[in-house]
């Protein structure tokens, strides 16, 4: 066993109730400890207030000016208030809650600050006050996430302590052939480093090699896992002549974009290939993925299977089914729809045809995946917004037949930082191109006060016949008042158009029956309007809706707006966006603008990305995106792309496989749980 696997309680100077306490940090072994890195450093160089921004944290060393004044309000809150000489700048140095230093300080005593810099108030609030001028040895302190009997300065005690005693058996897992090549600390400098650093530039090595290092481990990870898969698992080769898939694709009614002859060309090498098919197809909004779907299917079909498209909700399914039929059903392709609302002999029918091999291919919701659901020759699985579905759900799809090849669709652009991080066990096609004569959705940001001008627009489309989405303001993690608002939205909208506009009525509250009823009145013109949560976001598609107008946007993601704006736009007529937004953030701002400048979905969830971070990306209900101590994914993109072409390069030489590197880095992996239980062989 590793020296450094030993628990904590080993360290001399760790007795059991500190071992206790770093155990509620999660904190159990040696090198869990070496590995706690700071999260920020307090920063004691001393600094030029010339060079500082607005709300950085500061040192700045100065004379003091005048007497300190204090004042009390509440019954423990004070504030203290000094006048401060730095570098022939009088600034002003405030300290809440420490009365006490009033005694410490009088004036032309020179005196060192370390707090917060607010620019326009030349002020700063002090949490660090020091007599005296302070050159300190180390400039940067480790500030550590602790809890309970754990403080900042006890957790920079136990980790020199462990440093100390157990650095020196710190091993490398990296191959000195990358060290050198890119120049990177040694794994044990690199630890040291960032506990104490000696100095900004040693900081900034010691994390770029454990970027570096997280990151190739990651991705050895990712794809030694998605190698095994592709080799060990099994799959069908699909046999299908490429000529008769051609004369289909050329019986369509308009000819493929490049991207869709590229995507489908790739599905369609996967598909006749021995390995099992696992790949993500992204493509924006009407960018044409169900045709693509459609290829697919046929080519599969052709081979002599069956194949199955399995979508989020019942309206999707029945689109998709319309769709797919009026394409399929003239080549004596035999689909057929499977919802829960498809019951009693018809469905016991579907069922039957099924087993038997009649029906060629079956379009349907989570109700593909039921017990009663037996398939003849299931060969390929598609679903669409796969982002909705639970691993467990396509797994129990997928195991519906042998090995069937599996392709997930998604509308949402995934940025490729992301998708590399997220998907890195999945091929990944993406559809970068609209068909040709698309008209470009007008975006318009406005202010509240312009309500009433957006609501006349709406109703001048209205008598043009066209009709509108209103989406509601979103209130995050509340479903209860998401829904709450649209009832109010909805009563409003009622009273302000007169009667003969209709206004429905869309929240997640509603029952699924209820939500499908709201939907068919929308769909045929029955409501003219419909007021919504976000439910009806996904791929629902009413072509003479022409506006939609969403409530409170600067709530929303720029990709959930992409996905909301995409509802219109869907037919011949020119489509309009209107985003209701008073951002106060320079950041709300700037994305509000960006939604009126672009239309490209990759473009947006990229900005999305860098503006919220990858944690927001996905929504708060998003896991599985992967915690890394000092990477991230974001800022660290560039390390991020060569750690993935390095690992591509690991994993394709078989000299790596039979090398002491390889062993290395696997017990490393083994050793630290990345593997999460996954096995490599
Ligand atoms: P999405 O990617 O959002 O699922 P769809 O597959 O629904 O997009 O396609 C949107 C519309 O574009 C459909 O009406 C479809 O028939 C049409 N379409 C798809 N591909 C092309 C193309 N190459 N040229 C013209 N129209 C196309
Ligand atoms: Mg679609």
């Amino acid at each position: 066993m590793n020296i450094l696997s030993k628990e904590i309680i080993e360290i001399k100077g760790i007795g059991e109730e500190t071992a206790l306490s770093l155990n509620e940090l999660g904190i159990y072994t040696i090198v869990q400890l070496l590995e706690y890195f700071p999260y920020r450093y307090e920063d004691y160089r001393i600094c030029n207030l010339g060079d500082i921004k607005h709300d950085e944290r500061i040192t700045v060393e100065g004379k003091v000016h005048s007497e300190p004044s204090l004042t009390f309000y509440g019954r423990k809150k004070s504030r203290l208030l000094i006048r401060v000489f730095v570098n022939q700048l009088l600034i002003s140095v405030v300290f809440f809650n420490q009365p006490y230093l009033k005694k410490q300080i009088t004036i032309g005593d020179t005196v060192t600050i370390t707090g917060k810099w607010d620019q326009h108030r030349q002020t700063i609030t002090g949490n660090v006050l020091k007599k005296g001028s302070v050159i300190r040895k180390q400039q940067f302190e480790p500030v550590y996430s602790v809890r309970g009997k754990i403080t900042v300065k006890g957790m920079q005690r136990l980790l020199s302590l462990g440093l100390h005693q157990y650095g020196e058996y710190i091993d490398d897992p990296l191959p000195s052939s990358i060290l050198k090549r890119y120049k990177l600390l040694s794994k044990k400098e690199a630890i040291f480093q960032i506990h104490c650093p000696t100095s900004p530039e040693h900081l900034k090595q010691a994390r770029r090699r454990l970027v570096y290092e997280e990151f190739l481990l990651f991705q050895l990870k990712m794809q030694a896992l998605r190698k095994f898969e592709r080799e060990q698992s099994g799959g069908v080769a699909h046999e299908f002549s490429i000529g008769t898939v051609n004369q289909f694709i050329n019986s369509l009614p308009f000819p493929l974009t490049n991207a869709q002859k590229r995507v489908v060309d790739e599905i369609l090498n996967d598909l006749s290939s021995p390995y099992r098919m696992n790949r993500l197809l992204q493509g924006d909004v009407g960018s044409g993925k169900t045709v693509v779907a459609a290829i697919a299917l046929y080519a599969s079909k052709c081979a002599g299977f069956q194949g199955a498209l399995m979508v989020p909700t019942e309206i999707l399914a029945e689109q998709h089914a319309a769709s797919l039929s009026s394409i399929l059903e003239p080549q004596k392709i035999k689909t057929a729809l499977l919802t829960s609302s498809v019951k009693g002999k018809k469905r016991q029918e579907i069922l039957e045809q099924l087993k038997n091999g009649q029906i060629d291919i079956l379009i349907g919701t989570h109700a593909l995946i039921q017990d009663e659901v037996n398939f003849n020759k299931l060969g390929l699985v598609i679903t669409d917004e796969q982002h909705r579905f639970g691993v467990e759900q396509r797994r129990i799809l997928r195991e519906k037949g042998e090995s069937p090849d599996v392709l997930f669709m998604t509308a949402t652009p995934i940025p490729r930082t992301l998708a590399i991080t997220v998907f890195g066990d999945m091929d990944v096609s993406v559809i970068d191109e609209m068909p040709a004569g698309r008209k470009q959705i007008e975006t318009y940001w406005v202010k509240d006060k312009m309500l009433d001008r957006v609501l006349k627009f709406v109703s001048k489309e209205i008598a043009k016949g066209r009709q509108a989405y209103v989406i509601c303001p979103l209130i995050e993690e509340s479903e209860k008042l998401d829904v709450q608002n649209a009832i109010d939205v909805h009563s409003v909208l009622n009273q302000y158009f007169p009667k003969e506009i209709k206004v429905g009525l869309m929240h997640g509250r509603l029952h699924a029956t209820e939500k499908e009823d709201v939907m068919k009145k929308f769909s045929n013109n029955e409501y003219q309007i419909l007021v919504s949560t976000t439910v009806v976001e996904v791929g629902v598609n009413v072509p003479n809706a022409t506006v939609m107008v969403i409530y409170d946007a600067e709530r929303f993601g720029l990709s959930q707006l992409h996905q909301l704006r995409g509802r219109v736009g869907r037919g011949s007529d020119q489509s309009y966006c209107i985003l209701i937004a008073n951002p106060k953030s320079d950041v709300g701002k700037e994305r509000m603008t960006i939604m009126t400048e672009t239309n490209d979905g990759f473009e947006l969830s990229q900005k999305d990305l860098e503006l919220r971070g990858p944690g927001d990306f996905f929504g708060k209900k998003q896991s599985g995106l992967p915690q890394f101590k000092v990477a991230d994914m974001v800022h660290d993109f560039k390390v991020l792309e060569v750690a993935r072409n390095d690992a591509a390069k690991l994993i394709s030489s078989t000299a790596f496989w039979k090398s002491d590197d390889f062993h290395m880095l696997l017990s490393f992996l083994e050793g630290t749980g990345i593997l999460n239980g996954e096995k490599l062989d």
